[in-house]
């Protein structure tokens, strides 16, 4: 199975103000900000990770901040929902915690057995709390105000909405090692083989329906987690098999990743877990100052000046 596709690896969307950003995920969420850098291609802009204590790869969401962005729209051809597994008996806390803090929410609902709560991010985002029929033992960060009984313990799954889903659904069977789990109307669910954890993704079928447009609030890509880049280059080799095109490795500091395109529109990643976030940082400092890639820290003072300020 070390060969294989283990799951997500992270998720990657824009958002509007860093600060509101950073309030949300960490205060009203209650993840842990792993790391403060700026975006490599970009470096005027923050990239900012949240996940659980370590970053595990499954719990690793990240964005890209523009102060003042367009909004973006949910629509076919992207990933348009990100579900995290919480604790059983965790929705009261929830719909009182989301109540306090002015969170737009919908009522409690199930799909494929397991209970959900859908919520928006302050950017319009769409996220789900949902109770794994699986057990999930993840241990999660807590905070002051989000408990162990309470937390979210990582990636559920993601959903991908598209005008016919045969073509990505090839992808996810064909290259990434996933299997039709179960159906319902127009929602297919895929599951990871050689995952436990974070393992899968829905694909919707929405004939018709308008293309989403990727800005402020929609999910920029997913990205699929590997072992190492001994399995990474292997992957580079299907993708191109299959009559994708895919990038060459890049170096993200805290791991090595390959883009592709799949057929439906969805940019995918192809993430190792290797080396992780305390490759520039210590393991309980994760995130509190600013860490720059070489090639930026040039521009370190300029940067320090212009990005917007935040804990
Ligand atoms: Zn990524």
């Amino acid at each position: 199975m070390e060969n294989k596709i283990l799951g997500i690896h992270h998720i990657t969307a824009i958002a509007g103000s860093a600060k509101r950003n950073y309030d949300f995920y960490t205060r009203v969420l209650g993840l842990r900000l792993l790391k403060k850098t700026v975006n490599f291609d970009d470096p005027y802009t923050y990239h900012l990770y949240y996940g659980d204590e370590q970053g595990s790869p499954g719990t690793i969401l990240t964005f890209f901040p523009y102060e003042q962005v367009n909004p973006g729209r949910r629509g076919t051809g992207m990933a348009t929902e990100i579900g995290y597994a919480v604790p059983a008996d965790s929705f009261d806390f929830w719909i009182d915690h989301f109540d306090r803090n002015g969170v737009i929410y919908n009522k409690p609902a199930e799909k494929f057995g397991e209970k959900y709560l859908t919520f928006l991010d302050p950017d319009g985002l769409k996220l789900e709390l949902t109770v794994s029929k699986a057990p999930d033992a993840r241990k999660p960060w807590t905070t002051d105000e989000v408990g162990e009984a309470y937390a979210t313990r990582g990636f559920h799954h993601t959903t991908i909405t598209l005008e016919d889903v045969k073509p990505t659904a090839r992808v996810l069977t064909e290259v990434l090692g996933y299997r039709l789990a179960e159906q319902h109307v127009n929602r297919y669910r895929y599951v990871c083989e050689a995952g436990s954890t974070a393992a899968i993704i829905d694909l919707v079928e929405a004939k018709g329906e308008q293309p989403g447009f990727v800005a402020g609030g929609a999910i920029h890509h997913i990205a699929f987690r590997v072992k190492n880049e001994e399995v990474l280059m292997e992957y580079q080799e299907r993708v191109r098999g299959f009559g994708l095109s895919i990038t060459p490795k890049i170096d993200r500091n805290y791991f090595y990743s390959l883009y592709f395109r799949e057929p439906g529109g969805v940019l995918f990643e192809i993430a190792t877990d290797n080396p992780g976030f305390a490759i520039d940082e210590q393991q309980e400092a994760l995130g509190q100052q600013l860490k720059l890639p070489p090639q930026h820290e040039p521009l370190r003072e300029k940067l320090l000046q212009r990005l917007p300020a935040i804990p």
